[in-house]
């Protein structure tokens, strides 16, 4: 199959996707002043409310609670301890699920709020009842609205990046795809603002040793990912 299938048929399969997970960085959502796109966040509203009304399930995993929280308080990202990041999440969170819930209501749709740590998804009656609750949220036609729990989350049970939380609630409720939204058009050969030769993959189809050796880390401010993040959560949805 050339290329240029491989994108069609991978854009089919997640249009007939009974299940979805899908994530945004905080660089798309949050502009560097640390306000909410508005606008944006109502375009992938619109496309998240139209599956949703089409019967499919669909799980919104969300960055950018530090961010928003630390404009609340007038900071700027550079220099902060834990206990900054921790408390600017919980400032930003709340505001950026009410945000959510506000466009969602528009739309006649509902989000539940899920903050979980590693933890959660590794301990198995914490998975299980996690399983429970984000099912439940599909099943009664609502988008679960997660993040992780920053608040609580210290270094060692941290994901630390929505992409690998991201893959790992798309284990949980057994997604068909796992969508990663980001600020970068797609995977490329080395960091496309830094070298002039970068090419762009369309489609991989196998995360190779080559390939995670051309994957670079998250570009600037408080977006923790990076296009080695994303692999690891591709491979772990695929391993999946
Ligand atoms: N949980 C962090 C936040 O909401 C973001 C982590 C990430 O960017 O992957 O600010």
């Amino acid at each position: 199959m050339d290329a240029l299938s491989q994108v069609t048929t991978a854009q089919a399969a997640i249009e007939d996707a009974p299940t979805l997970v899908v994530k945004v960085g905080s660089s798309l959502l949050v502009r560097e002043d640390g306000s909410i796109r508005r606008d944006w966040m109502a375009a992938l509203v619109d496309d998240i409310t139209d599956l949703v009304k089409d019967g499919r399930r669909v799980v919104l995993v969300s960055s950018g609670a530090i961010r928003v929280g630390l404009r609340v308080q007038g900071r700027q990202p550079d220099n902060l301890g834990l206990d900054e990041k921790q408390a600017a999440a919980a400032l930003g969170q709340i505001r950026l699920a009410e945000a959510y819930a506000d466009c969602f209501a528009e739309r006649d749709l509902h989000v539940g709020q899920i903050l979980v740590t590693q933890e959660d998804t590794e301990e198995r009656r914490r998975y299980l009842n996690a399983r429970a609750t984000l099912n439940r949220l599909l099943d009664w036609g609502t988008i679960p609205l997660v993040n992780e729990n920053d608040t609580v989350a210290t270094a060692e049970i941290r994901f630390g990046d929505n992409d690998r939380l991201a893959a790992q609630i798309a284990v949980t409720v057994g997604a068909d795809h796992l969508v990663l939204l980001s600020d970068v058009d797609g995977f490329y050969s080395a960091n496309p603002n830094e070298d002039a030769a970068a090419i762009r993959f369309d489609t991989i189809t196998e995360v190779t040793s080559e390939i995670e050796r051309m994957a670079g880390d998250a570009g600037s401010g408080l977006s923790k990912g990076g296009m080695k993040t994303k692999l690891m959560a591709a491979k772990m949805a695929m391993g999946a």
